[in-house]
């Protein structure tokens, strides 16, 4: 495989090089070797001609497409990216992932951009925009009527995405932005950036997108900001601390610039009262935190990171998830039998390191060392490895609830009954998902009733639908994506309503000779832009 040692931008529908020289450039390393992968600098890009790019050139050809031909588009990149997709498993491994890790990354994208596709054709017309609903009589007589319009934004999407899934994030804004009809332009956080850049030569190379649908900018973006536009939409995945910083821009507070943030969030698990230490269930339980906390070494921002325990099953808790913590093997990510890879870079094992040596301290560590592991085919200083870290600690302490380790660690909280439980769950401040895990009814209920205001989505595991669950850390094309409060207040994906929500809805009044018209299904010709 090539090495970049400069990633180049993809802007104007060319692949660009920044003017940045090394020594001025922010330097990459492999998450295993230490090596440098590449050197990242936005320097002397043209960013502002791309946006004008996005919104003159591709804009109206996207936007004349209907919803039928933008699916057909997904379809087509969604074959591009699975006829190639060793080369991005391959290349995961410079980001500490295992071939599952990369599985998780990129089949996941690639499945939803099919999701998307087939979401499309099944449940909007073959027309350009929508005319929602059953129109409502404003009148007395039957001529004038009231219904919404929802119809393609002349703007782009910039995309700001996190480091965690280089591939999934920009496929997955990708789908919702194509069928909105916005062109996307992506800006991959530096860590991973050469894996995004790496899915962008894949998709350009395939030829088909209409040209300038995806541009990506590598590098910081932060002066780009003052070029959105009301009519633009900035989807933005990251850290709590940069969604505030980037909601109060002045520039996209004054322009009122549509604004989706999925931040991170301190998710929860809930081990019910009524389930026994060694039933089928209970092991359910513990595999669901280990995987969440193996998988990509932890760095998904759905991980459990608060696993609350009955304090009678506090103790039967942590021994059985040390245990299977213990099985873990862990190393180079491309090795045989290795479970656990690296986190992304040194920097981030140790704001993982000091996120648990913060929330130990009303506690204590239950399994493993933060300092020391023990690693497989790599040398464990030069690599970003981590141990699996499992955390006791007080449950009314503050900093379980305030520290996301961003890694493979958890920590486990005893609760005395239901309503404690309940308000350790909402000391998260609103999360992206939580799961609970129990048989009683009328518990799961309450559990429901009483928390779901704080999460975005909820997993409610029990003893019928445990060999069956996709899981507390999967996002589903589906559902909503995004949770309330510290998790960004945003949403993402939930079927076509995602998609419905990127574009501009306008009420009409109108006669119902204009309605059928708007709403008279599209025939293809020939002559219709791919
Ligand atoms: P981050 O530091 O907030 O960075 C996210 C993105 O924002 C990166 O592309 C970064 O670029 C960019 N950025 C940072 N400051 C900016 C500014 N002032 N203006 C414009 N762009 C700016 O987060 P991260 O470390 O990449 O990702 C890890 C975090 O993301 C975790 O906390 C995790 O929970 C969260 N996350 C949430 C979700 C979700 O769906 N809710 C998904 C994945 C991750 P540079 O890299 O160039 O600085």
């Amino acid at each position: 495989m090539q090495p970049y040692p400069m990633l180049q931008s993809y802007l104007q529908d060319t692949w660009v090089t920044p003017t940045a020289t090394h020594a001025s450039a922010v330097a990459v390393r492999d998450a295993v070797t230490g090596e440098t992968v590449c050197h990242v600098s936005s320097e002397g890009l043209d960013v502002a001609g791309a946006f004008d790019h996005g919104r003159r050139v591709v804009g109206p050809a996207l936007r004349a497409l209907t919803f039928h031909r933008r699916a057909d588009l997904l379809d087509a990149t969604a074959a591009a990216v699975r006829a190639r997709r060793e080369e991005l498993y391959a290349l995961s491994t410079r980001a500490g992932a295992t071939l599952n890790d990369a599985r998780y990354d990129i089949d996941g994208g690639i499945r939803v951009l099919r999701d998307y596709a087939a979401r499309a054709r099944a449940e909007l017309p073959d027309v350009p925009h929508l005319v929602e609903g059953t129109a409502e009589r404003l009148a007395r007589g039957e001529d004038f009527l009231g219904v919404h319009l929802v119809a393609p934004a002349p703007g782009l999407m910039l995309q700001v995405n996190a480091f965690n899934f280089p591939v999934w994030a920009p496929l997955e804004k990708l789908a919702q932005a194509v069928l909105a009809g916005l062109p996307s332009v992506v800006k991959p956080a530096t860590p991973t950036a050469y894996l995004t850049e790496h899915l962008v030569r894949i998709v350009t190379e395939a030829g088909i997108l209409p040209p300038g649908t995806l541009q990506m900018v590598v590098g910081s973006v932060r002066s780009a900001l003052d070029l959105l536009r009301e009519q633009d939409v900035l989807s933005f995945t990251g850290s709590a601390v940069t969604a505030a910083s980037l909601r109060t821009h002045p520039n996209l507070v004054a322009r009122s610039v549509r604004f989706n943030a999925e931040a991170d969030s301190v998710n929860a698990i809930v081990l019910a009262p009524d389930v026994q230490p060694g039933s089928p269930l209970f092991e359910a339980f513990v595999r669901e935190v280990v995987s969440e906390m193996t998988v990509k070494a932890g760095q998904k921002c759905t991980a459990i990171r608060r696993i609350l325990v009955p304090r009678a099953h506090e103790a039967a808790a942590l021994d059985a998830i040390s245990a299977e913590l213990a099985g873990v093997t862990i190393g180079n990510p491309a090795s045989e039998g290795v479970r656990m890879g690296a986190v992304v870079s040194l920097d981030q094992r140790d704001d993982v390191r000091q996120a648990v040596r913060r929330i130990a301290e009303s506690g204590r560590l239950v399994h493993g060392d933060p300092d020391k592991v023990r690693v497989v085919d790599a040398d464990a200083e030069r690599g970003a490895f981590l141990d699996t870290l499992l955390v006791s600690a007080d449950p009314d302490a503050a900093a379980p609830h305030e520290v996301e380790p961003f890694g493979p660690a958890a920590t486990v909280l005893a609760y005395r009954d239901t309503a404690h439980a309940l308000d350790l769950v909402a000391r998260g401040r609103g999360s992206l998902v939580a799961s609970a895990v129990g048989d009683d009814l009328a518990w799961t209920s309450l559990f429901v009733r009483e928390s779901a205001p704080w999460h975005g989505r909820l997993h409610l595991m029990d003893s019928a639908n445990m060999t069956q669950t996709t899981g507390h850390g999967s996002p589903l094309p589906a559902l909503r994506h995004g949770g309330p409060g510290r998790a960004g207040g945003g949403s993402e994906m939930a079927g076509v309503r995602g998609v419905l929500d990127l574009m501009q809805r306008t009420a009409l009044q109108a006669s119902p000779r204009l309605l059928d018209s708007l709403r008279a299904t599209h025939t293809r010709s020939s002559a219709d832009p791919v």
